[in-house]
């Protein structure tokens, strides 16, 4: 269901540019395509080659940044960062990038991801005397990193990455050099493009198409590339690199414009509404999508099942997004201010309403209601991935267990609860076979912890679940 509706519960993007005389406007940009990935805060940082410039706010890109700001953000180079505050809460000084300064080497660091070792690792840290100044994890990242500050930094990051465990996508920026790093199972997405003669890095590749950047190839697992004035430079830290890419960035999470490994994201929910419909067939005269993120799954059930894609319900584009709402009870009523089911297509109908996934199971209840008030008169819920029943710890905010509803109710209870005549999900093969293809040799599959509670890290018992805001 759409982002927008919702609060905007989306995890963070990262954007990075090396040699372009534009560096701080083209990040600008950059974040712009990725703002549904974090509304929380933005950031840039610059080199000139001598020193490091931060503007940094919390809020929207557009709220952060004036034109006057970029008259400060000199240099050739400059990484950029949108936050959704999945670790450490929202406030100013959790905005990233980072900055480090030292009067050897400063450093700033963009990072999307949640490491899962992070406790153990800060309470080391803490142990040995570094005072850390802010609680989220990507601070971990660079206390490591300068404890190692007396060899050159692309050694001293490789000793950090080889003590950090989870899922990461970063950007680090010295005054004289850049580091694009990925986690060595690829769980968050990262691609690498070239604008002109500038090396461009982006979590999705709709932020190249808005700058006029071609997409060049995905940064590797493990991979770690060094970028200075002597050129790009790449090596793996670790040797075992195999992709584990996060499903749900396919699901829910990244644009439909944006291939992730390559893949169109539209035509992958697409091919999932596909499936579904032939997993899941059922007799209804018309099919509809919860707008945006399920409008592609629905076409696709439309195509495979014969029965016509309407727009059942529409969404009301300028409802603020700050228009919070205290209690369940406004909450309820707040959502018709957001999204409404159109009667006149509605009334009298059998409906098939797709939505992309189900969490706490509030939205499909209120959407099954709001098609029934409009005259629906059997509504028919398919959901284009399998149960979430299992929380993300690597850095995707679905939740603790106990608020899954997947978690604690059969498919037939949740059915009851969201007030549907039926209710099935795509299976896990479903949902893999829409997504893996045969192109990518480092390529193992997805991740699909959250729906089969088998995790392709180590997952330690204390690590921090990222909490679900709605
Ligand atoms: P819920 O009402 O909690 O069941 O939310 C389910 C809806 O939230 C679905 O329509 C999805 O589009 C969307 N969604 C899925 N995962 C997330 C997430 N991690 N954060 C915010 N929204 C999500
Ligand atoms: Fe993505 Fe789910 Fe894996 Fe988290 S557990 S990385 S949300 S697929």
């Amino acid at each position: 269901m759409l982002a927008e509706i919702k609060g905007l519960n989306e995890e963070c993007g990262v954007f990075a540019i090396w040699g372009h005389e534009k560096a701080a406007e083209m990040t600008y940009y950059g974040l712009h395509a990725l703002q549904h990935r974090g509304q929380e805060g933005a950031g840039v940082v610059t080199t000139d080659g001598d020193r490091l410039h931060l503007h940094k706010g919390t809020g929207l890109v557009n709220e952060v940044f004036s034109e006057d700001k970029f008259s400060q953000l000199n240099g050739h180079a400059a990484i950029g960062h949108v936050r959704y505050a999945t670790q450490g809460g929202g406030g100013y000084e959790n905005v990233q990038p980072l900055v480090f300064r030292s009067q050897t080497t400063s450093m700033a660091l963009a990072h999307n991801g949640n490491l899962v070792n992070a406790h153990q690792l800060k309470s080391q840290l803490e142990a040995q005397g570094s005072i850390l100044q802010t609680t989220s994890d990507t601070e971990v990242i660079a206390h490591l990193v300068k404890r190692n500050g007396n060899v050159p930094m692309e050694e001293a990051i490789t000793y950090a990455l080889g003590m950090i465990k989870g899922a990461y996508a970063f950007a680090i920026l010295t005054e004289k050099q850049m580091f694009i790093g990925l986690d060595s199972r690829g769980l968050r997405p990262l691609s690498m493009g070239r604008l002109g003669d500038a090396y461009v890095f982006a979590s999705e590749t709709c932020a190249f198409d808005l700058i006029g950047a071609t997409y060049e190839r995905e940064v590797r697992p493990g991979e770690l590339i060094t970028i200075d004035e002597n050129g790009l430079r790449s090596k793996s830290f670790t040797s075992q690199m195999e992709r584990t890419l996060c499903s749900m960035e396919y699901v829910y999470f990244s644009r439909p414009d944006s291939d992730l490994n390559q893949l169109n994201v539209h035509a992958s929910r697409k091919t999932m509404g596909k499936q579904l419909a032939q997993e899941a067939p059922i007799e209804a005269d018309v099919v509809t999508g919860v707008p945006d993120s399920s409008i592609s799954a629905a076409i696709g059930f439309s195509e495979e099942s014969g029965i016509p894609y309407e727009l059942g319900l529409i969404k009301n584009r300028y409802v603020g997004r700050t228009f919070i709402q205290p209690s369940q009870e406004l909450r309820e009523q707040g959502v018709k201010l957001k999204l409404s089911a159109v009667r006149g297509i509605v009334e009298g109908k059998r409906v098939v309403m797709v939505d992309d996934s189900i969490v706490r199971g509030t939205t499909s209840r209120r959407i099954v209601r709001l098609l029934k008030e409009a005259g629906a008169t059997e509504v028919h819920v398919r959901i284009a991935s399998p149960p979430i029943q299992n929380p993300c710890y690597y850095g995707i905010d679905t939740s603790t267990k106990g608020e899954l509803i997947a978690a604690n109710h059969s498919v037939e209870e949740m059915r009851k609860l969201i007030g549907a005549d039926s209710l099935t999900f795509l299976s896990t093969e479903g949902l893999e076979a829409s997504i893996v293809e045969d192109r990518d040799p480092l390529q193992h599959g997805v991740c699909k912890a959250c729906f089969t509670g088998n995790y392709p890290t180590e997952i330690y018992p204390d690590t921090v679940i990222p909490a679900y805001k709605d």
